[in-house]
């Protein structure tokens, strides 16, 4: 159920026994940034907001919402890109004043944190006990960590440390009754039945609120070395892949496919940026090393392995960035992509993954499809290639009107997510399903993995209050 202007008073009582009056917010300027994620899919509609403190809060809020059937969307830094965060008339439960650093024990390589920790706070958290917390994303001065175990983040290191989900060592979630289940565990192995920790991961709120977890840590990284390379072609992109893994193993930590009309798109409108090289061909290459020793051993191998590559054909030109200002230009290219390409007319966004053998086919094929629908389409896939995951976002052709264009999105998204399904891939890569990929769930997702989770929903959140309407 949700709350309607005479419920909200009653409930604004029995919230103020629970948590202070400024944690309590009703006006509608300082929810309103709440209502709408930042691509600008939806805008939803909230008359309560409540920022509680600490898990006991969140426990007797739940409690109550429960027993009065009221509905809640937790939210983070509500940087998601599907709209999972967004409420349609349910109260806004914001974790983000949940955000101590709780301990950190560099023995251990863990820490502990609540779960409005934002992202970047806990990186800097590591880095001040001698430590690396290496999950990367464009938003990470904003998102909080909750909404990155929430949505299984992605970003530019699982290439070598995986998923949010792989940092995960322990979570403490409030059930939808209020039950709090501590398992804030550091442990590596704990085989004791049954991992449901696991079951929170991924789920946009729909099944816990998060309230605090423990993270992996690891070696401190004293060198990073990054290059640009443009390739022969994007056959060349994988086989270039495989060799910068079986030359320099572990120290590879980041593989970004960079398409020309994507850095055409930074350079143009990004600020000061450059090409890193001068002869660009269609297709490009982000790499990075990171080295937990700080000596020549990262840039010697990549050079190395660049010059193979080069002698091999496989890589036509190449630049290593040697100094700090060259190193951000080319990951402030990456940047201007996601924040610009929208300036070519519009743009209907996809991220999509294949297994990473497939890339090159997929991306031909799904290319020559859209071209087939609109002559001139203009295909912008970019992104994180070496996990198989590429944003396929797709602009109109030139001078073409943006609401005409806008008007094609179900069929140019059936295109691209119909053709990730036939090489075997997800039409939600890193970005969750939210109220945007639901169609998308029920067209791909297997049946019965569909109806398990609809079941696993039913059991942990009977009245349906957490996050309603959210993945299915
Ligand atoms: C510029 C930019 C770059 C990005 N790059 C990447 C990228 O490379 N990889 C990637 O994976 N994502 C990326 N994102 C998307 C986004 O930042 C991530 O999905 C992030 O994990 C969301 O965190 P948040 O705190 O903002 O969550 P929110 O947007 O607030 O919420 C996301 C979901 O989590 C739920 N939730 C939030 N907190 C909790 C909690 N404590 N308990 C239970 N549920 C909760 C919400 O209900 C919602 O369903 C990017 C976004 C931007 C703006």
């Amino acid at each position: 159920m949700k709350l309607n202007e005479k419920q909200l008073q009653d409930f604004k009582r029995k919230f103020s026994d629970i948590l202070n009056e400024k944690d309590i917010i009703t006006d509608q300027d300082t929810i309103a940034p709440h209502l709408s994620d930042w691509v600008g899919n939806i805008s939803g509609s909230s008359i309560l907001m409540l920022t509680p403190r600490n898990k006991e809060q969140v426990s007797k809020i739940l409690m109550l919402c429960n027993d009065k059937n009221i509905a809640v969307v937790p939210q983070g830094g509500n940087t998601g890109s599907v709209a999972s965060g967004i409420p349609n008339g349910e109260i806004i439960l914001s974790l983000k004043k949940m955000n101590k650093i709780i301990s950190i024990m560099p023995d251990d390589y863990s820490i502990t944190v609540e779960s409005g920790c934002i992202l970047s706070q806990v990186q800097d958290a590591a880095m001040e006990a001698s430590r690396f917390f290496p999950l990367s994303i464009g938003s990470e001065g904003s998102c909080t960590i909750g909404g990155n175990i929430s949505t299984n983040a992605g970003g530019i290191s699982v290439l070598k440390y995986g998923n949010m989900r792989d940092l995960v060592l322990g979570l403490e979630v409030v059930l939808q009754d209020g039950k709090i289940m501590n398992s804030l565990k550091r442990l590596r192995k704990d085989n004791s039945g049954y991992a449901t920790k696991h079951m929170f991961m991924g789920a946009e709120g729909t099944l816990g609120i998060i309230t605090a977890a423990s993270l992996r840590l690891f070696p401190k990284i004293e060198n990073k070395v990054t290059a640009f390379a443009s390739l022969r072609d994007l056959d060349a992109t994988i086989q270039l892949l495989e060799t910068l893994k079986s030359f320099s193993g572990e120290l590879l930590s980041s593989y970004e496919l960079i398409p020309k009309i994507g850095l055409d798109i930074a350079i143009t409108h990004g600020d000061d940026l450059k090409s890193p090289i001068s002869d660009v061909k269609e297709w490009n290459v982000i790499i990075e090393y990171s080295d937990t020793k700080n000596n020549d051993n990262a840039n010697e191998s990549l050079q190395n392995t660049l010059a193979y590559a080069i002698e091999k054909e496989l890589v036509c030109d190449a630049a290593i960035a040697s100094s700090l200002s060259q190193t951000q230009n080319i990951w402030k290219i990456r940047k201007a992509i996601v924040e610009h390409q929208p300036k070519l007319g519009g743009e209907i966004k996809h991220d999509v993954s294949v297994p990473v053998s497939c890339v090159p086919e997929f991306i031909r094929s799904t290319t020559q499809k859209l071209v087939e629908y609109l002559p001139g389409v203009r295909p912008v896939p970019y992104g994180h290639i070496g996990d198989g995951n590429i944003h396929f976002n797709v602009c109109p052709p030139r001078s073409y009107n943006s609401d005409v264009f806008k008007q094609s999105t179900e069929e140019i998204r059936e295109i691209v997510y119909g053709n990730a399904h036939t090489f075997g891939g997800s039409f939600a890569a890193e970005h969750g399903v939210g109220l945007i990929k639901k169609k998308q769930m029920l067209k791909y997702k297997d049946e019965v993995e569909l109806q398990l989770m609809k079941d696993l929903k039913s059991f942990l959140d009977p009245k349906n209050i957490l996050n309603p309407g959210k993945i299915f």
